[in-house]
């Protein structure tokens, strides 16, 4: 353990549901909802249903007890991308393997990540990239033979956020990538991140068609596949909207064994790296509307704090409505949900979602709001911007989805002023 790791004093209270921490509590400001449990089953679902090596994408949410608790379940494995990233997961589990997959790093981390922690295994998608890090091989007298580098590969594709533009070299390109890497000495392996929310499975057979194409011409043995991660989390549905046309988990998995045995990768070993997928479903987030002003609430949370993510990535998030049982006097009928627009904490003006919140038409100043599936790039993307910063957690034990009072949630379409 690292000299510098100082494991915060945080004693988490728990509770059976959502509903008794806001009841109990009656917080002012946002409380997330930990559900242990839930963490350690999907990511135990994802393991099962992976025949390779499962790297859980430490980005997604990098927090200690979500750490601590991955490793619980049995997760050996971080895909990691910085000195933070790095000792976060050091600090919670001294013999993990961590997979540098970030395609263009510092020189300083690169030294840091083989000196210091002892990764050996690393991406890039140019060859300048090699050159940095052959200089800190070099320099550290380091076997060559005993780095795998994985060869970052271009995608196409759908999802809800698309990476593809930022990071990935091209076919024939990787080729030369890999060549070079074999003649060097190194071992070698390709890897693709195909987005995140991926809704298409195709996407994970066009890049597994490509890796193939690439393979072929290279004609170097490869250490290793990595299929990336993009794995879709299962979030609320509108009723008014047709149910998507969505593969489970398992079917997607299978669909994704399935390619990878078509062109020929099964006997590579092989790797994933699942962050939203596994996380999402953990953490819930329980706000206040602060005031009523029409069909316009303002609560205590916002795009600057937990709902960024959910609002650029377009998702449909299931919420609670906990009215407080302290309020005499309700108007309108508690069996109509109507569309709220959400303003958030902040003063300033963009900090508005841009998609309604569907809640019953007797919502008021006061009440609660649980919003749930909140897990994935939602502690991460906080900001301390005009002094906010939820840092309050309780646990929870009673899955969202199997606790009553489910009918509200924040919908897909853009709302007019
Ligand atoms: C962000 C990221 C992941 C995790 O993506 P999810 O969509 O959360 O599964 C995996 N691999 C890489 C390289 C990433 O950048």
């Amino acid at each position: 353990m690292s000299p510098t790791f100082r494991p915060r004093e945080r004693r988490i209270q728990k509770f059976k549901t959502g509903r008794d921490a806001a009841y109990a509590l009656r917080p002012d400001v946002p409380i997330y909802g930990f559900r242990p449990e839930v963490l350690k089953a999907d990511a135990r679902a994802f393991v099962e249903n992976f025949s390779g090596k499962t790297a859980y994408a430490v980005k997604t949410n990098g927090e200690e007890f979500v750490l601590k608790a991955l490793a619980e379940a049995g997760i050996t494995c971080f895909d990691v991308a910085s000195p933070g990233e790095f000792e976060a997961v050091r600090a919670v589990s001294p013999d993990a393997e961590m997979l540098y997959m970030h395609p263009v790093k510092a020189q300083s981390d690169i030294r840091l990540a083989l000196e210091k922690y002892g990764i050996r295994v690393l991406s890039l998608d140019h060859e300048d990239e090699i050159a940095k890090i052959l200089r800190i091989v070099r320099a550290g007298d380091l076997d060559p033979s005993e780095i795998t580098l994985y060869v970052r590969l271009q995608t196409k594709g759908h999802a809800a956020y698309e990476l593809s533009k930022k990071f990935g070299a091209a076919p024939a390109h990787a080729v030369e990538l890999l060549q070079r890497l074999d003649r060097i000495g190194f071992k070698t392996g390709l890897c693709f991140h195909v987005g995140s929310q991926m809704d298409d499975a195709e996407a994970y057979q066009r890049a597994l068609a490509s890796a193939d194409w690439v393979r072929s011409r290279a004609g170097v043995p490869l250490a290793g596949i990595d299929v990336g991660g993009g794995f879709p989390a299962e979030y609320g549905h509108d009723p008014r909207r047709k149910k998507p046309d969505f593969p489970t988990l398992p079917e997607l998995m299978g669909q994704i064994r399935t390619d990878i045995d078509d062109y020929g990768f099964s006997d590579l070993p092989q790797i994933a790296e699942p962050g939203r997928v596994i996380v999402a479903r953990s953490l819930s987030v329980i706000v206040r509307v602060l005031l009523k002003k029409g069909q316009r609430l303002y609560i205590n949370d916002g795009i600057w704090s937990s709902l960024s993510d959910s609002w650029t990535g377009k998702i449909t998030l299931p919420a609670r409505f906990l009215p407080d049982p302290s309020r005499k006097r309700r108007t309108g009928n508690p069996e109509k949900l109507v569309p709220f627009k959400v303003c958030g904490a902040t003063c300033d003006s963009v900090d508005i979602l841009s998609r309604p919140f569907w809640l019953p038409e007797t919502v008021d100043t006061g009440d609660w709001i649980e919003i749930g599936h909140i897990g994935a790039y939602s502690l991460a993307l906080r900001t301390r911007f005009n002094g906010f910063y939820p840092d309050t957690f309780v646990e929870v034990e009673t899955p969202f989805d199997e606790e009553a009072g489910l009918e509200s949630f924040a919908s897909l379409e853009t709302m007019a002023d």
